[in-house]
């Protein structure tokens, strides 16, 4: 049975703070957001192959040209990963980096997820379905039915959350696949979790210059999982992307290799696949 590929683009750069340049170890140019929001109309135009933009809150207003473009394309739908940037969950990593990223105080949370809701309403007309968690976590937000709450409140349906595995670290299994938080009280929130090696971290881990041996890293995945019925919730960034590629030519290398044995499509259409407006049980 054909899988499924859901290519999603945390579109992040905050000159001095989104990404940490002491963690990547080189200079990110400050204009990463427009040209890769340009150029990635472009890419995806040529291989016709949907995916979605995980915006961050505070950048919409510098970019609504480069962001109506993506959506006159018809090609992209378009999410937010909060407005800041902030981690919503502590991080402890265990292993690798042994990174620790304190958790945002659960009083600031909900201004993180609802202003991008309003400017993405306000300026372009868009009703925010989902959002990418900043860092992801282990088990998503499965544990904080109190994040979930806010997260059903403001309309959203789905997050993408759960990247983490128990050592708080890479890679994630692909045996875990999208569930809903009917536990917790939310059974029309869908959880993607996002399998395998995070871009940032290959890439970190290994060098940011082997973009053939990440290409390569893809492409087995591909290979492995493409007939195997399963979701693939694939995560690029716009920085990890145009680092050491302007014209993101590993980008639609990849695209064009995938899409030829992935059914793809965006995060929001697979959501209404699995759950049809009818199915849902609080509206
Ligand atoms: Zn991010």
């Amino acid at each position: 049975m054909q899988s499924k590929l859901l290519i999603g683009y945390d579109v992040e750069r905050v000159p001095g703070r989104v990404p940490g340049e002491k963690w990547v170890g080189r200079k990110v140019p400050e204009d990463t957001t427009k040209r890769f929001l340009q150029r990635i109309v472009d890419v995806h135009r040529a291989v016709n192959v949907p995916a979605t933009i995980f915006m961050l809150g505070r950048n919409i207003e510098a970019h609504l040209r480069e962001l109506e473009g993506c959506a006159a394309s018809g090609l992209f739908e378009i999410a937010q990963h909060t407005h800041d940037h902030f981690p919503l969950k502590t991080v402890v990593e265990e292993t690798g980096s042994r990174v620790y990223l304190k958790g945002l105080d659960f009083n600031r949370i909900e201004e993180q997820i609802a202003e991008p809701v309003a400017l993405l309403k306000r300026h372009l007309g868009i009703d925010c379905k989902g959002i990418t968690t900043p860092y992801t976590y282990y088990r998503g937000l499965s544990d904080r039915p109190d994040i979930l709450e806010i997260i059903a409140r403001h309309g959203l349906v789905y997050t993408r959350s759960y990247g983490r595995n128990s050592l708080d670290y890479f890679p994630l299994g692909w045996d875990l696949q999208p569930f809903f938080y009917d536990r917790q009280g939310f059974p029309d929130i869908l959880e993607f979790p996002v399998q395998g090696w995070i871009d940032a971290q290959w890439r970190h881990d290994n060098g940011w210059d082997k973009q053939d041996e990440y290409l390569a890293y893809l492409k087995e995945q591909v290979d492995t999982h493409a007939d195997e019925g399963i979701c693939w919730a694939h995560l690029q960034h716009d920085w990890t992307s145009l680092l050491c590629d302007p014209e993101l030519d590993w980008t639609r290398r990849f695209l064009e290799y995938a899409a030829g044995k992935f059914e793809t499509l965006t995060y929001h259409d697979f959501y209404k696949a699995k759950k049809p407006e009818s199915d849902k049980e609080t509206v």
